[in-house]
């Protein structure tokens, strides 16, 4: 998956940002250190010039192997010596070492020549955000509660729901299968799209989410484009991405170009054997009389439809807030 250009910067700042906190924090360890005990400093200085003087024995010729040997007996005595200093300061062995986010990269990005599963995923967190995806961090499928919804019937259904999403993103293969959730506002669909993003993207899969407006917007572009130009088509991606997630379908400007859009997307992507995630407020009789039938009939035979049902739970949140 190509990433913009932003994207990559914001992460390899974070990246770096890691890891000179975790060196500043062992040089502040390593200060500390010295600060408490003569010796500390004296040893390390001396274990410093460890590499300096197997170079120069190494130079000088003669037996070079039995005195590099003793060089390398004498470091590991010192370093020896120092794990028993820091012990008896209280302080654990690897006080001084850099404690990376991720050791395995020590926070480079990079295990030799290749990227690091850690970046990976800071990218595509990164273009979750980029992509207007706010709370990508925190709706997940473990904080999403059921205590918002209140009668046995709604909790019941809410519990299918979400048991639904969590299958769908878990067990996540291109194709497998395609969701329509519908809802009034404020009942979860954001949450659980959000949810499911997240969980496919960290199996390794590439995921697109936008709302209906920002992708019709977008073949508009291509249509209207010079055709001349050479540059490659905005609304390429939505018809190859392994996950499409369409927010807020019925909130786009209406119209024939529209329709032929979404047309293309909802068919082209069933043929390509692609998955899709829309959510919508509008109920099915509402799709009905603003698609038409060819559209809303492959809904049908090829969409499993999560109803989200209750009250608002933004406004229940803010009035709990209140309390
Ligand atoms: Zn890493």
């Amino acid at each position: 998956m190509g990433y913009r250009a932003e994207t990559y910067r914001l992460v390899t700042d974070e990246l770096a940002r890691r890891r000179e906190k975790a060196l500043s924090d062992a040089e502040a360890n390593r200060q500390i250190f010295h600060g408490e005990s003569p010796e500390a400093a004296e040893l390390d200085a001396a274990l410093s010039q460890t590499a300096k003087r197997i170079f120069e024995a190494a130079l000088d010729g003669g037996d070079v192997e039995r005195k590099v040997a003793a060089i390398r007996r004498e470091n590991e005595q010192m370093l020896a010596v120092r794990r028993e200093l820091l012990a008896s300061l209280g302080h654990p062995a690897d006080f001084t070492d850099p404690h990376y986010t991720c050791p395995l990269c020590a926070d480079t990005g990079y295990v030799l020549t290749r990227m690091c599963a850690c970046m990976k995923e800071l990218l595509q967190l990164e273009s979750l955000r980029a992509g207007g995806v706010a709370n990508a961090d925190t709706q997940t499928f473990d904080t999403f509660s059921l205590k918002y919804y209140h009668t046995p019937e709604e909790r019941s259904l809410m519990k299918q729901t979400l048991a639904a999403a969590k299958d769908f993103a878990e067990c996540f293969k291109p194709g497998r299968e395609n969701l329509l959730l519908m809802g009034g506002t404020g009942l979860g669909k954001t949450h659980l799209s959000t949810a499911i993003a997240r969980t496919v993207i960290s199996r390794g899969y590439d995921v697109i989410y936008e709302t209906a407006q920002a992708i019709i917007s977008d073949f508009e572009y291509d249509h209207f484009r010079n055709s001349y130009s050479n540059e490659t088509g905005r609304a390429e991606k939505y018809l190859k991405t392994d996950l499409l997630i369409l927010d807020d379908l019925g909130t786009e400007f209406g119209g024939q170009f529209t329709l032929s859009c979404l047309y293309q997307i909802v068919n082209t992507r069933l043929v390509r054997g692609l998955s899709t995630v829309i959510s919508t407020n509008l109920t099915a009789q509402e799709l009905n009389e603003r698609y038409d039938t060819r559209l809303t009939s492959r809904f049908l035979g090829n969409y499993r439809v999560l109803r989200f049902v209750g009250q608002d739970i933004r406004q229940q949140s803010l009035s709990e807030r209140k309390e």
